[in-house]
Order: structure tokens, then C-alpha cells, then sequence
């Protein structure tokens, strides 16, 4: 069993075109590749959504801080192929650099807001690479779905932004984190972890889960956030770049919980850096953020 493959623009084009002409819906999942379980729930999802499902691998050196990372990033297309291929996928889309940006590339796709807070400040042009190849992989395709975990929350809510801006016909399709039995949200990165960081890295998560309990539950914001901070570096966590309460769909900073909120934070273990957020419901409407997790970790067993 093999699934298609198109390098190029024209070859997807032509591909489209086809599935066009027979009336099918089209789906996308943006992914740069190193496949895992989180990965393949949005495959799965788009192809409960979607008739035809392109799932593209492309590791985007413009939204890379540093070429060390961007050189040590892991590529396995055949394995990825492997495992894209007995879900029913219709096509892989593995472009090259020349082709995303050929000679005389000049144009920046940039979202302003979003972009510029959280892992925006930390990761300078992060964010304006991820949305220029994002809206090139979009203008390419012509899907009209495309799914994004909410692992990585704030690419989720840019992504939102830019398509409601340019007036991109697609529907963007939220899918819920995956996790490790522990808690450890799965990440191409966590394979870089040590037997010890392995260990402490699920703190990231039940830390995050207890403050986003004890904040719905009206603990006061800022001790409450200095404690998880301090919580985190005690397990051995080597730095927190930032743990914050944000506005669900603005990820402006909220001074009480008097609309959907999101508790979201990166942190360094060892060489490694790992992101993570929960949902927290206003005070009133209390559902727990535990029980979220908890149907995440089951929706991940299905
Ligand atoms: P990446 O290859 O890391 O750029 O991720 C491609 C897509 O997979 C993005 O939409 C990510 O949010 C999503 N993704 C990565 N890890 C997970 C996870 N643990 N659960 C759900 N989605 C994920």
C-alpha cells in the first residue's frame, strides 16, 4: 500500500483539478513531517471531514530561528509515507525549498497581535514564516478544510486570523492534543529528551492542568501563576520562557477570567524546548479543565 506523491505546484495542481472535476471535498494537514500519534488524529479527522485528504511534509526553514535546529530536525518521508498510507490518505505533498521559495522570493505574509506575544517574543520571525508558508500551502491546494492541533495554540488562532483576513475560502479545523499516557503532549521533539528529562517533562502538563483547575476555581490570577512558575522550575525544568493566562481567541493578557481563557507556557528541559496549554472555562460555567484532558487522553486511546 503507497500513497501518492507530488513535488511540485503543477503536480498538486493537477491532482486538485481532477478531484475538482469530480465533485469532492478537499482537506489539508500542514505538517513538517517526523509523523506521530498527535499528527495522525488530524489525519484522521480530515478524513471523516473530507473526501480526499492532502497531507503535506515540508520543514519550512523561514520560520526556524536557528539553522542548528532547523538542520537537526528529523526527516523521514519514507516512514511518515508508511504510516500516512494504511490510513487511506489520498496524497502527499513534499515540496522542496527551491520550490516553496524560489529565486527572488520577496514577499512576508505577517499577522500582527498574535504574532508578537508568547512564543512570538521569544522565536523573532517564527510566526511570519509560519504564515506565509501557510497561506502559499492554502493558495496552492484550494482546499476547503484544514486542520491544525491546538497543541500549538497560538499558530491555531494566527492561522484563524489570517484566513478570516485575506478572505482564504477554507474552514480551519481545531483538533484536540494528543498526549502521552502521562500527560506529556507528543512532540517530533520529544524524542530528543533523556530517560531523566523524560520523566520530569509531564510536569509541564500537570501543572499547567492543577492552575487552570485552581484559577476557574477563583484562586487569584497572579500568585496563582508565580506559583506554577516556580513549581515548574523545581522539577527541573532548566528555564520557563513564559507561563501566561490569555484571551481564547486574541491571546491578550486578562486580568480576570471573565471570558474563555487559555493557560499556555514554554519551557526548556535541558537542550529541548516544549510548549503546552489547557482551556480554562469563566468562573461560572466551570466544566474543569481536568475532565478536557481527560477526554483528550481518551479521544487518544480511540
Ligand atoms: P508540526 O509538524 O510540528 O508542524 O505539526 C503539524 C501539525 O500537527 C500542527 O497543526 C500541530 O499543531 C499538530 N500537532 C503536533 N503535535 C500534536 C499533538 N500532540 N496533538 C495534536 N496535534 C498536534
Amino acid at each position: 500500500m503507497s500513497v501518492a506523491i507530488a513535488r511540485t505546484v503543477s503536480e498538486l495542481r493537477a491532482v486538485v483539478a481532477q478531484w475538482r472535476r469530480s465533485g469532492a471535498t478537499i482537506g489539508i494537514v500542514p505538517t513538517m513531517g517526523a509523523l506521530h500519534d498527535g499528527h495522525l488524529s488530524l489525519v484522521r479527522k480530515a478524513l471523516e471531514r473530507a473526501e480526499r485528504v492532502i497531507v503535506t511534509l515540508f520543514v519550512n526553514p523561514k520560520q526556524f530561528n536557528s539553522p542548528a535546529d532547523l538542520i537537526a530536525y528529523p526527516r523521514t518521508e519514507s516512514e511518515d509515507a508508511a504510516k500516512l498510507a494504511p490510513l487511506g490518505t489520498h496524497l502527499l505533498y513534499v515540496p522542496d525549498a527551491e520550490e516553496m521559495y524560489p529565486a527572488g522570493f520577496a514577499t512576508v505574509v505577517s499577522v500582527s497581535g498574535i504574532s508578537e506575544c508568547l512564543c512570538g517574543a521569544f522565536r523573532p520571525g517564527h510566526f511570519n514564516g509560519v504564515a506565509t508558508v501557510v497561506a502559499k500551502l492554502f493558495l496552492q491546494a484550494g482546499a476547503d478544510f484544514a486542520f491544525f492541533g491546538e497543541k500549538d495554540f497560538q499558530q491555531l488562532q494566527l492561522v484563524r486570523r489570517l484566513v478570516r483576513d485575506l478572505d482564504i475560502p477554507i474552514t480551519i479545523v481545531p483538533c484536540p492534543t494528543v498526549r502521552e499516557a502521562d500527560g506529556l503532549a507528543l512532540s517530533s521533539r520529544n524524542v530528543r529528551l533523556s530517560p531523566a528529562q523524560r520523566a520530569i517533562a509531564p510536569k509541564l502538563a500537570s501543572v499547567l492542568l492543577d492552575t487552570a483547575e485552581r484559577l476557574a476555581r477563583g484562586s487569584p490570577i497572579l500568585p496563582t501563576l508565580d506559583e506554577a512558575r516556580a513549581t515548574i522550575l523545581a522539577a527541573g525544568y532548566r528555564e520557563l520562557e513564559y507561563l501566561e493566562l490569555r484571551g481564547e481567541t486574541d491571546l491578550q493578557s486578562l486580568a480576570s477570567l471573565d471570558r474563555p481563557a487559555r493557560l499556555l507556557a514554554a519551557a526548556w528541559l535541558g537542550d529541548t524546548r516544549l510548549i503546552d496549554n489547557v482551556a480554562i472555562s469563566p468562573i461560572g460555567s466551570w466544566s474543569g479543565a481536568r475532565s478536557s484532558l481527560q477526554s483528550e487522553a481518551a479521544q487518544q486511546l480511540r
